[in-house]
């Protein structure tokens, strides 16, 4: 069973993650794939070499994230070309990472840009996490990052009503972990068990 699991960032979608794979989910987390991708002598971090000058990598030949950033924050044209080297090759590692699971495992991948991507009709269940802004920011504020920080990267992400609108299940993470996680076991229960027969 493929699961798709989403939530905008501080929504508490990696705690759900790990929530699954406490029950038995094999996780494949798009994030990290995105990172692998493009390490040095990758066929991915030569193509972004090509399309963005080798000004992208640092002097030791590693990928130079925030000069890559700056690049395609004020450009929507370097965006897609940068998006259409890198997501393809997440999805294909994913869907590697997902046959090398053991038959009849339930794979959950955490796709932060779920939504955004458009990928939700290819999951059997796709789970949002939503929490609302306020709560979202104070985590976030709490794990690290400026207030002004955590706005800018809602504010670029898809809405909660994007969100729900693709959920077969919306997990309601405004509460406790302890609720969060009683609606995991519960999803677990009703959603799941029931679909592997
Ligand atoms: P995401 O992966 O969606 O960015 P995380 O799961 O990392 O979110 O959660 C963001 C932060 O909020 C983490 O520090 C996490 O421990 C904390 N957190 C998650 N759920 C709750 C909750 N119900 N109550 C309090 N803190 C929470």
């Amino acid at each position: 069973m493929r699961i798709g699991l989403t939530g905008g960032i501080g929504s508490g979608k990696s705690t759900v993650s790990a929530l699954l794979a406490e029950r038995g989910a094999v996780v494949v987390d798009a994030d990290r794939i995105a990172r692998d991708v493009v390490e040095p002598g990758t066929p991915g971090l030569a193509s972004i070499v090509e399309a963005f000058g080798s000004g992208v990598l640092t002097p030791d030949g590693a990928l130079d994230r925030p000069a890559l950033a700056a690049l395609v924050f004020t450009d929507p044209a370097a965006r897609r070309t940068l998006d259409g080297i890198v997501h393809p090759l997440v999805r294909a590692r994913g869907r590697e990472l997902e046959s090398a699971a053991p038959p009849g495992s339930v794979v959950v991948h955490d796709v932060p840009l779920l939504v955004e991507t458009g990928q939700a009709a290819s999951y059997d269940l796709v789970l949002v996490v939503l929490a609302d802004v306020e709560t979202r920011v104070a985590r976030l504020v709490r794990r690290g990052l400026t207030a002004e920080d955590a706005r800018a990267r809602i504010a670029v992400q898809a809405t909660d009503d994007e969100r729900r609108a693709v959920a077969d299940v919306v997990l309601d993470n405004t509460g406790t972990p302890e609720q969060l996680a009683e609606q995991v076991d519960r999803v677990w229960a009703e959603r799941v068990i029931p679909a592997l027969g």
